[in-house]
């Protein structure tokens, strides 16, 4: 898959949450977004997954804009957004089975829920309810839904918040062995959540792109 988002502008009112993004991404590719609270990670992350109509600018995946793209949109794509709702009351299978069912998959379900429970680390907590489960895990329930449809690309917003430090390392081994295939893009506020992590770092300040390249070579400019 390629991903060319072109002079891509996003004005609230007077609000340049983005201002004239140019970036090409292939696959594979394990990337974090990395910026201050309202630089612009959302804003963006919401274009790529068809939430939000630019103002400007257009995105397209191989080749053809995300407006004509209905079909990536539904089976190419698994998004986690910021501040997702679980059913707390239903057990971790239980609601995996609904989402699926609400993403149209009919074949192998069980097969596919038990993938998806394997690459989160949730095997032994499938039976359990929602409610019970801690912050990491509950991020990764989370993060179980988005990948049912394997998607090529992954885009998760914020993984780490309100992690602690035992989920946030937990959290980085889930996402060390998922990339090999696909193009998985992860925003934190956070540099070190994502360092070790990703293969491409982008840095974005006020909807504007600071930096692009490898961890390293943010590291040496810092
Ligand atoms: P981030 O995810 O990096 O915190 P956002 O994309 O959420 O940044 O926000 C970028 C800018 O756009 C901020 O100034 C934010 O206040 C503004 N913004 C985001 N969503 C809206 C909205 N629905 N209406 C007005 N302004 C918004
Ligand atoms: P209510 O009628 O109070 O909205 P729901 O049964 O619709 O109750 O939702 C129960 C819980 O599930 C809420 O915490 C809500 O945030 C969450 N939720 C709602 N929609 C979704 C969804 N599409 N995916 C995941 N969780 C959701």
């Amino acid at each position: 898959m390629e991903i060319r988002i072109q002079n891509l502008s996003k004005k609230y009112k007077d609000i340049k949450a983005l201002n004239n993004i140019n970036l090409t991404i292939n696959t594979p590719a394990m990337i974090g977004l990395i910026g201050p609270n309202g630089a612009g990670k959302s804003t963006l992350m919401k274009i790529l997954v068809g939430q939000l109509i630019p103002t400007e600018g257009d995105v397209l995946i191989d080749g053809i804009s995300l407006s004509k793209r209905e079909k990536y949109l539904k089976e190419r794509l698994g998004y986690l957004p910021q501040d997702f709702g679980l059913y707390e009351e239903l057990r971790v299978e239980e609601y995996l089975d609904y989402m699926a069912s609400l993403k149209g998959i009919k074949r192998n379900r069980k097969e596919v829920i038990k993938r998806v429970l394997i690459t989160t680390n949730l095997e032994e907590k499938s039976r359990i309810k929602i409610k019970t489960l801690s912050g990491g895990q509950k991020q990764r329930v989370g993060i179980a839904q988005a990948i049912l449809n394997s998607p090529e690309l992954l885009i998760v917003d914020e993984p780490t918040v309100g992690l602690d430090p035992e989920e946030r390392i937990k959290f980085r081994n889930l996402f060390s062995e998922d990339s090999i295939d696909k193009i998985v893009i992860l925003s934190t506020h956070i540099i070190e959540d994502v360092e070790s992590i990703c293969n491409l770092i982008i840095v974005i300040n006020k909807g504007k792109v600071l930096f692009i390249g490898e961890p390293s070579e943010l590291v040496k400019k810092a």
